[in-house]
């Protein structure tokens, strides 16, 4: 992309699990609002193992008007897969290899990455997705873990990838190059976080969400109905954990503002509340597949700027 000089950048690339477009709309993101404009756009996948393998071949939310701009200048890709097929318009990055990790990687960029919701947990055998990393941190719960309202309705704190961020921009920084992804499960049901803490009320509502999630319907003969309040308060958590994690990414932008990392920031999917009869993800509706998405460059004096 002429007069842009994105290939040889470092990169922030970070997915707000689950995160839905209109709590990004609601939500106060002082950090993300400076990086550049809230996109909506369309997810590659409706649940976390196809979207990220999309997003990890360079297919990131498609913006559903217009284009993706990077420092004013519009692009019609970030990262083309020199396999995929030319769909006009500027590349900002055409790779090789068959993942961005291993493209960045063959070009001497260290590559972390961190997370996250199960899917990312390299202890599970079945998980792919971590294994595309050279080094892959992990901090939530264990994905063999039995999936009960003990072990999914709780506080969490140390288990959110972005409570870790000092940590991240150590090893980052320890490196001549890095690519650095991070998948945070702050926006991820439970949507628990510091910024968004258990109550007796929210736990209730939480234990028939997940019910509902189970059965992926809007009704249950075991599961009272959750009303529009209670929609509103799960949102609410869901916004919260989204703010929480803004000013975590805030920490974490500002220690790296001095390599200049191009970043981009996204949701996987979004979360369905019973708006077509059903709840969760992993099936097609627009408020599963319509997510935020921002990008852009950052420097000292955007870090500076937000923090003040
Ligand atoms: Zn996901």
């Amino acid at each position: 992309m002429a007069g842009i000089d994105l290939a040889d950048r470092d990169v922030v690339l970070v997915t707000l699990d689950s995160c839905r477009y209109d709590v990004a709309k609601r939500a106060r993101l002082p950090t993300l609002s400076a990086l550049g404009p809230l996109i909506r756009a369309e997810a590659p996948g409706t649940y976390t193992l196809p979207s990220h393998a999309a997003i990890f071949n360079g297919f990131l939310p498609r913006p559903v008007f217009g284009s993706l701009t990077i420092a004013g200048r519009p692009v019609g890709a970030i990262w083309r897969s020199a396999a995929a097929r030319p769909s006009g318009g500027p590349v900002g990055v055409v790779f090789t290899g068959s993942t961005l990790m291993e493209d960045y990687a063959a070009r001497g960029h260290r590559v972390i990455g961190a997370g996250g919701v199960t899917f990312f947990d390299p202890s599970g055998t079945g998980n792919s997705l971590p294994r595309l990393f050279p080094e892959f941190h992990y901090f939530g719960r264990p994905s063999s873990a039995p999936a009960d309202s003990t072990t999914r309705i709780v506080d969490r704190a140390g288990s959110l990838a972005l409570a870790h961020v000092e940590a991240l921009a150590e090893k980052c920084l320890s490196a001549d190059r890095f690519f650095l992804f991070v998948n945070c499960p702050s926006t991820h049901i439970p949507y628990t976080t510091p910024n968004s803490p258990l109550t007796d009320h929210n736990a209730d509502l939480l234990d028939r969400l997940y019910q509902l999630h189970d059965g992926k319907r809007a009704r249950s003969a075991q599961v009272s109905p959750l009303s529009r309040k209670d929609v509103h308060v799960l949102l609410g958590m869901q916004r919260r954990a989204l703010e929480w994690a803004d000013g975590q990414l805030g920490r974490l932008f500002t220690r790296l503002a001095e390599r200049r990392p191009l970043v981009v920031v996204c949701a996987d999917h979004g979360d369905e509340f019973g708006e077509g009869g059903r709840y969760g993800h992993g099936h097609p509706h627009p408020v599963v597949s319509t997510v935020p998405l921002w990008c852009g460059l950052l420097s000292p004096d955007l870090c500076r700027g937000v923090l003040a």
